[in-house]
């Protein structure tokens, strides 16, 4: 496990294909949280691992405060679909508004497979959520990339995300 923790470099760089997107919200989030999910992904590897955001809408930001690990709950398909069951979800948001906060979106993690969303994402997602996606390519963790659906469902947007320890804004690539 030869993993240099804060001091590696982030896959930041914003790409022209996804700069058409309209952004309608940006996404915060400090160097720990991101660390968190690496770590959820890391350990669920070769099956994805998933979760819920839990934080805050503030001025037109999603700032997130702290992550909340769920079963996947695809026995039948961990490696490729990620599901959240409504029990989870009802005793998550239970969770957050007991400590003030909202339920901001979701993460999960692509074994093998780029930080790109897939039909069964959209299909199953619901406006205005944050899906990060994390990849996990042999173990080890590449590119985050966040994600908003478009108000037809039709597709996901790539939404900007802000490292809030040290400003640095990132952003979905779009190829990889
Ligand atoms: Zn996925």
């Amino acid at each position: 496990m030869a993993r240099a923790g804060v001091a590696r470099s982030y896959p930041l760089i914003v790409r022209a294909a996804s700069q058409q997107a309209k952004h309608i919200m940006a996404f915060e989030l400090r160097r720990k949280e991101w660390e968190r999910i690496e770590k959820e992904g890391i350990a669920a590897y070769p099956e994805e691992c998933c979760g819920v955001l839990l934080g805050k809408e503030q001025e037109g930001r999603k700032v997130l405060s702290d992550i909340v690990p769920l079963n996947n709950a695809r026995k039948d398909s961990p490696r490729n679909r990620f599901l959240i069951l409504p029990e989870d979800f009802v005793r998550s948001e239970r969770e957050a508004r007991a400590r003030g906060l909202d339920i901001l979106g979701f993460y999960h993690s692509h074994p093998d497979h780029p930080a790109r969303p897939s039909d069964y994402d959209r299909e199953h997602a619901w406006p205005w959520y944050t899906y990060l996606i994390l990849a996990v390519e042999k173990g080890q963790p590449r590119d985050m990339t966040g994600w908003l659906l478009s108000d037809d469902r039709a597709s996901f947007l790539p939404e900007e995300m802000t490292l809030s320890d040290d400003g640095t804004k990132f952003e979905a690539r779009s190829g990889t």
